[in-house]
């Protein structure tokens, strides 16, 4: 063994207990679920019901969050108590750590852990720009100047298991979504739908697909509908009682490009479905100019929750 070469030994090694703590933890129960969220929060719209009644069966579950959630200027504005334009990368770290806190107390309230909740620490908005950089180079997010990733309330995913931040570069994302894969040995996968409206819902979409293809992934492969099109949910509004509805908006059907009724439909109890809004109300921010914002969250809260199986056919 030369000395050079000693240390990535050591990281290897290093990996490889990781790895195995990791396996040995997740063989306990046959079946394990990871949700991925492009931002700290869609785990819960989308999700909250497969995580709770999932963690009260015992199966295992990691919440992913894909991006710092560090983008969203109107919602730095809020937690700043400042005017839109005059957020500055101090305001937008502050909200990547209220955010950050508040997906970790809304999975406390589904019945998870801390450590159930893993920050990848990429930049909100940028995640359409990273899957379409073919030349894998390195991008620097607008609001931070980050160019590397970060979690604010833990350490970032690849810091995490390699000692260092990773570029804000495709490569690294993809390799991060394939290591997490591999060593989490999901049986079932949650991730926002292709058809989404929102670009970082879409290329969470296309990541995780790739992700997941790369793997040899052989179990489940749900999507959920946060941003759906031209809108989405119906019924508006928090109404436990009621399933999710496909609806007309200007002549086009809703949500656009999906099947309804959709291929997964898991059936909420009242009480679980109260639980799920606690979840979503664990994510208020004051967002500037948009009083409608967690109105529109709490319209997630319905009997059910709806997911489509887009990779299904192409096996
Ligand atoms: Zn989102």
């Amino acid at each position: 063994m030369s000395h050079k070469r000693l240390p990535v030994c050591l990281k290897f090694t290093l990996l490889f207990v990781i790895a195995t703590s990791l396996s040995a933890a997740f063989a306990q129960n046959s079946s394990s679920i990871v949700v991925f969220a492009p931002h700290p929060d869609d785990e819960v719209i989308g999700c909250a019901g497969i995580i709770m009644q999932a963690l009260a069966r015992g199966v295992r579950v990691k919440v992913v969050a894909i991006t710092s959630g560090d983008g969203f200027p109107a919602a730095a504005a809020g937690v700043a108590h400042k005017a839109v334009d005059q957020v500055g990368p101090d305001d937008f770290f502050a909200l990547s750590r209220f955010r950050q806190m508040q997906s970790r107390t809304a999975l406390g309230i589904l019945g998870g852990k801390a450590d159930d909740l893993i920050v990848l620490g990429y930049p909100d908005g940028d995640l359409g720009n990273l899957y379409e950089s073919t030349d894998d180079k390195v991008i620097r997010q607008q609001f931070t100047k980050k160019n590397e990733t970060y979690a604010s309330i833990q350490k970032d995913y690849h810091t995490s298991v390699h000692g260092r931040p990773a570029a804000y570069k495709r490569s690294s994302v993809l390799g991060d979504l394939v290591e997490l894969l591999t060593t989490l040995q999901p049986t079932e996968i949650y991730v926002t739908d292709g058809t989404d409206g929102h670009i970082d819902h879409r290329a969470a979409f296309w990541f995780v697909r790739d992700a997941a293809k790369q793997v040899g992934y052989k179990g489940a492969f749900y999507t959920y509908l946060v941003h759906g099109l031209p809108a989405w949910p119906f019924p508006t509004g928090v109404t436990p009682n009621l399933p999710f509805e496909s609806r007309k908006v200007d002549g086009e059907v809703a949500p656009r490009a999906l099947p309804w009724p959709p291929p997964r439909r898991v059936p909420l109890t009242p009480v679980e479905a109260q639980r799920k809004l606690k979840s979503i109300q664990a994510h208020d921010i004051p967002v500037v100019g948009m009083p409608q914002h967690q109105s529109e969250m709490e319209s997630f809260v319905k009997s059910e929750e709806v997911f489509w199986t887009p990779l299904a056919s192409s096996r």
